[in-house]
This record gives C-alpha cells, sequence and structure tokens, in this order.
C-alpha cells in the first residue's frame, strides 16, 4: 500500500488524466470552494461535498497527510453570480428580518449538520472572507501595484487583458466572452469581461469596511485565492476542488487572480465535480425543483446517500429521481448482511486444521486481489462505481463459500479486515440494528436448530424451507451453531 499507489487524477486544467505527485513528500495541500451561506445545502452540495471527502479519504488511504481547507462564503456572493445586484446573504437577511451574520450563522451550522450526517470528515479549516478582510485588500493592492488591476470610482477590477492566459481552464476564449456577454457594460469596466476584487458599497449594503479604495466589500473570486494561499503555504498547492458549474466565471477568476499574483500556478490539479440534475432538469430555484439534503434524508437513511451518491463517478451528472436511491438501498441492505454473517462467522472459534487455502479451496491470498482491484479502480481517477462493483462481486463470492459451508472463521475475519480498510474511503456508516433479522426468523431459527439437536431432520428442513420461503437463508456452522442472511443473490 501506502505512497506506491499510483493514482491518476482528471485535471480540468490540462483537459487530461495525469498520475498524482505531491509537491511535498507525504504531504497534499487541498482547497475546496465552499457554499455561500445563505440557504440550506442542496443535492447538488451533498454530491460534491461527499465526492471531495472519498478524494481526501483515498488520499489517507494511500498514506499522505491531506491538509483539507474548504470556505464558507459569508459575503461578496452577488445575486445572479454576476457584479450587479444585491449580496445573496443581505438579500435573505432582508426577507428575514436578521442581521446578515445571523443568516450566515444558521446556514454554516445547517451545512455542517449535513455535511456530518452524511459521514463527511470535517476540513481542518472554513475559513470566511469576513475574517480575511485585511489579508483581502492587502492581496488587492498588490495587485494593483504589479499592474494587473486598476481602480475606478472606489471599485477594483482585474484587467484581464493583463493576463494573457484568461479563459484558459474554462476553455473560453476572450473574444468569444465578449461577444456573448449580454449583461449592461460597466462603464468602470476598460474591458467588459475585467472583474471585481473590491467592490464600492452603495447606501444599502449592510457589510461593508475600509479600504484604500472606498468603503467597500470583496468580489466574490478573491477570497478563495486569498484564504488558499494564507492555509496552504503561500504557493501553488496541491489539488484545488469544487463544481465545475462554478468554472466560470468564479474558478477562471480564482486562478486569474492567483497566477497574476504568484506569478506561477495555482495549483497542479484542479478536481471539478459534476451536478445533480431533478427529473433530467439542471436545479434551479425558479423552476422550484431545488432539493434540500435535509428533504432526501426525510425519505432515506444517510448511508443509502452517501451510497447513492458514490455509485457514480465524480464527473458524470447524476440524475435524481423520485426512485433512483431504490437500488443503493438495496445494495446498502445486502452490505449490511453479509457484514452480519461475516461477523457471525468470525465469532466461531478456528479449529487448528482450519487454515486459509482449505477454506477458499485455493492456494490463493484472497483478500489481496480484491485489495489490488479496488485500488485499481481507485488509482483511475477515483472509480468509486468501479471499485463497489469489485466489493459486490466479493459479497457474492463470500455467500458462495458460505453456503457451501467453506468460510473459515480466518477468512471471515481477514474479509472484514479488509472490508474495515476499504470502507475508510467509502465512508458508509452501518447501522446493523435497522438491518437485523426480524424476530420471527430467529424464533424458527431457535426451534430449527432444537430439531437438529434433537435428530429430527425432517423437521429441521422444514423449517429451512420455511425461513428460504420469508426471503433468509440460514447456514449451519460448526456445534449446531447457524447464520442467517438475508437472500439477496
Ligand atoms: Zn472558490
Amino acid at each position: 500500500m501506502a505512497l506506491e499507489v499510483m493514482l491518476k487524477l482528471y485535471n480540468t486544467l490540462t483537459k487530461s488524466k495525469e498520475e498524482f505527485k505531491p509537491i511535498h513528500a507525504g504531504k497534499v495541500g487541498m482547497y475546496v470552494c465552499g457554499p455561500t451561506v445563505y440557504d440550506h445545502c442542496h443535492l447538488g452540495h451533498g454530491r460534491g461535498y461527499v465526492s471531495m471527502d472519498v478524494i481526501r479519504k483515498y488520499l489517507e488511504y494511500s498514506g499522505y497527510e491531506v491538509r483539507y481547507i474548504m470556505n464558507y462564503t459569508d459575503v461578496g456572493h452577488l445575486v445572479n453570480d454576476a457584479e450587479e445586484g444585491e449580496d445573496k446573504i443581505q438579500k435573505k437577511a432582508r426577507k428575514e428580518k436578521v442581521d446578515p451574520m445571523e443568516i450566515v450563522e444558521k446556514y454554516i451550522a445547517s451545512a455542517k449538520e449535513d455535511f456530518k450526517t452524511l459521514n463527511i470528515k470535517p476540513a481542518n479549516f472554513n475559513p470566511r472572507p469576513t475574517q480575511y478582510i485585511a489579508q483581502i485588500i492587502k492581496f488587492v493592492q498588490h495587485l494593483v501595484e504589479k499592474g494587473f488591476a486598476y481602480e475606478a470610482n472606489g471599485s477594483v477590477y482585474f484587467s484581464v487583458e493583463k493576463f494573457p492566459e484568461y479563459g484558459k481552464l474554462s476553455g473560453r476564449k476572450t473574444d468569444e466572452l465578449i461577444e456573448g456577454a449580454r449583461v449592461e457594460i460597466n462603464p468602470e469596466k476598460k474591458n467588459p469581461l475585467d472583474f471585481a476584487l473590491w467592490i464600492k458599497a452603495d447606501k444599502s449594503h449592510i457589510l461593508k469596511w475600509e479600504s484604500p479604495w472606498s468603503l467597500g466589500y470583496p468580489g466574490w473570486h478573491i477570497e478563495c485565492s486569498v484564504m488558499s494561499y494564507d492555509l496552504l503555504g503561500q504557493d501553488t498547492f496541491d489539488i484545488h476542488g469544487g463544481g465545475n458549474e462554478n468554472i466560470f466565471p468564479h474558478n477562471e477568476n480564482e486562478i486569474t487572480q492567483s497566477e497574476a499574483y504568484l506569478g506561477k500556478k495555482m495549483a497542479n490539479f484542479w478536481t471539478l465535480w459534476s451536478m445533480v440534475n431533478i427529473d433530467g432538469e439542471k436545479m434551479s430555484k425558479s423552476k422550484n425543483n431545488h432539493t434540500l439534503i435535509k428533504d432526501i434524508l426525510k425519505k432515506y437513511n444517510s448511508t443509502v446517500v452517501r451510497l447513492w451518491i458514490i455509485s457514480s463517478h465524480y464527473r458524470s451528472v447524476m440524475d435524481y429521481t423520485e426512485n433512483s436511491l431504490g437500488q443503493a438501498k438495496i445494495n446498502l441492505g445486502r452490505i449490511t448482511d453479509w457484514i452480519i454473517n461475516l461477523e457471525n462467522i468470525a465469532k466461531n472459534a478456528a479449529t487448528p486444521l482450519e487454515s486459509k487455502s482449505l477454506a477458499l479451496g485455493e492456494d490463493i491470498d484472497f483478500t489481496h486481489i480484491y485489495q489490488k482491484r479496488f485500488e485499481d479502480a481507485m488509482d483511475d481517477d477515483l472509480n468509486t462505481p468501479l471499485a463497489l462493483s469489485v466489493l459486490y462481486e466479493l459479497i457474492t463470492e463470500t455467500n458462495k463459500l458460505t453456503t457451501g459451508g467453506k468460510l473459515s472463521s480466518g477468512t471471515a475475519k481477514e474479509i472484514l479486515d479488509f472490508w474495515n480498510k476499504i470502507n475508510k474511503v467509502f465512508g458508509l456508516i452501518i447501522k446493523k440494528e435497522e438491518l437485523t433479522v426480524p424476530q420471527e426468523i430467529i424464533t424458527l431459527a431457535e426451534e430449527r436448530k432444537r430439531a437438529r439437536e434433537e435428530k429430527n431432520f425432517q423437521k429441521s428442513d422444514e423449517l429451512r424451507e420455511e425461513i428460504e420461503k420469508m426471503g433468509y437463508v440460514v447456514e449451519d456452522l460448526k456445534d449446531n451453531q447457524y447464520s442467517i442472511r438475508k437472500n439477496n443473490d
């Protein structure tokens, strides 16, 4: 294991899969664009942050120490993602008649609760732009001094003409962008594509700070450049994550500001997830198909949701429909039954004669092969659907061995160890109590056990059939012990 893992990651910057090599041996710096906290997180956020969590956990599985930063945007993100209009948080605060910071606190708490429920490991830091105003001002000042940015009527804009590579991340050409720009051209801007680093506040704006240019507030994109710079070593870092719906303008402007400032790459890898559609349509508040994580969690347990998310590759568009989580629910039941079964078998004491190769009828290291296949799948740009199919194959194989009475307690234990290892990456919280065998089945199985003790094999066979009719499989173990599992095969 450890660092010989050959992870290949798709890099949005180069549009190709590249071998991952960290900047500092054994360490990975990762910055992920976080949500703007003016509402509860929707399914797209859930999908995105679970995907980033799996990447982080696979890097940790591979032996890296990961420093993971995800921001919460608490100022500067204006409606329509443009530079006109009201701040999203201020708008919500006005609607709810509270202070903007109350909105921020409320929705950060809500996001943290959702992330915890989805078993997303907390970030090392969750910086917020309102905590970074002094650094943002300094960063912008530096860009002005270097000639990349200019002040106009109290606002500061980045001059895209000064950065010939503008458009390289999103693949958009500047002349096409100008032609396509339907927004009314702000007369303060020298070029319609120039974007705000600092915005002079109008009278109605609540959140504003003193700066060399005006009483104002930062533009939406600058925060990620400044906070990643501050928290990930003031240099190029390893992985920048985010949702590909924000590739333009947000990520494009981030990379532009940072690389102008640094004079070199902002991040080696740009790892962006794809969105979630609802019934084949893009999620949007206007279509009223804006599905919240909290709504989904009312219908499904959080592990089903997480399993559903990782059953798709992070770069493919997912579609949520009324029944789309059904398969994940079945698969989770299958995994849970398998674990219960393995634990029951592992509890039995091994006899001296029992050996791994005998139990399997093959002279091979069973889990080693599955581990290699799991790692090959994950190394190929985090192919979680393939990694899960390796797990499902192992379940089928194990169940066959159990049915044939060929699974030793030692092998069961070994398979459980393997499961615990790969589940550090999948992050599925298995709640056995929800899926334990119903009491009526246990009663029948106990009755059958007594029949076997009395050597009444006719009765024991009848009871077995009855249990099978109810969808369960009972397997006999040594010393008249038994195990029961749901028949999923
Ligand atoms: Zn960002």
